[in-house]
């Protein structure tokens, strides 16, 4: 099995549009994909009357632009990967695929890194030039959807995008790990976008309720940079106050 993952592996990074066309399809996949189940599990979950909807603004024609938006900031990611191929090629990323336990820690490592990366790109997309050219984009959608993961700007889909690159700088992570970080994070934003929750009394601060976080975000367009945590909000304070919910 390993032997398996790793030549496919050495393959894709072999030359450089290889691993641009593999990122471009690789994405588009797990959007697709996971915008269509997050919507079945919607519809399912409201017919049953287990969950609510919470923000309520959408737009004419919302849906289409969404998607057009996150096919351009695909197409960013595999232009970004093409710096990656490069980096891979001249031996300054390493992937490890002799020691699948390293999974254990590196994964957790990964998931906390996403959520700093997230909270800085976003608190300076927020700053006021970058909202008025860049972050207006993803904030066109007062309503987040599923559709809304990678409606970005293609400054913003760019800057997200180098999530990848600087733990690739310090530490060879194992292939399994460095795959989880597109899921992991992919699965986070379906669940931030889909603006729907079952309903429980509990503070905005828990983290229970980081999809109502995430929509009051929209709702508002301030404050509630995290995304599953609210840990940097909590230190930052830049928290959406409870009077705006
Ligand atoms: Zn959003
Ligand atoms: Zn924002």
């Amino acid at each position: 099995m390993n032997e398996y993952v790793e030549y496919i592996f050495n393959f894709m990074l072999s030359k450089w549009y290889y691993t641009s066309v593999f990122f471009f399809l690789f994405f588009s996949i797990l959007y697709f994909l996971g915008t269509f189940v997050t919507e079945k599990v919607i519809h399912l979950k409201l017919k049953k009357s287990r969950i609510r909807q919470i923000v309520f603004a959408k737009k004419p024609g919302q849906t289409n632009q969404e998607i057009k938006n996150s096919l351009l900031s695909i197409f960013v990611f595999s232009i970004q990967a093409i710096l990656f191929q490069y980096l891979f090629s001249i031996g300054v990323f390493k992937i490890g695929f002799d020691n699948p336990w390293n999974c254990l820690w590196e994964i957790p490592i990964l998931f906390l890194w996403n959520e700093l990366h997230f909270y800085c790109m976003h608190w300076l997309l927020h700053r006021r030039w970058f909202f008025k050219n860049v972050h207006k984009v993803h904030h066109w959608s007062k309503e987040p959807t599923s559709y809304s993961i990678f409606s970005f700007h293609w400054i913003e889909a760019f800057l997200l995008g180098t999530v990848i690159f600087f733990p690739l700088f310090i530490h060879a992570f194992q292939v399994y790990s460095l795959l989880s970080l597109p899921i992991m994070s992919l699965v986070i934003n379906l669940l931030g976008h889909c603006n729907h929750e079952v309903p429980i009394a509990r503070a905005n601060s828990s983290f229970r309720k980081y999809i109502f976080r995430h929509s009051m975000h929209h709702k508002w367009s301030t404050g509630n940079f995290g995304f599953m945590l609210n840990i940097f909000d909590r230190i930052f304070k830049t928290q959406v106050s409870d009077n705006k919910n």
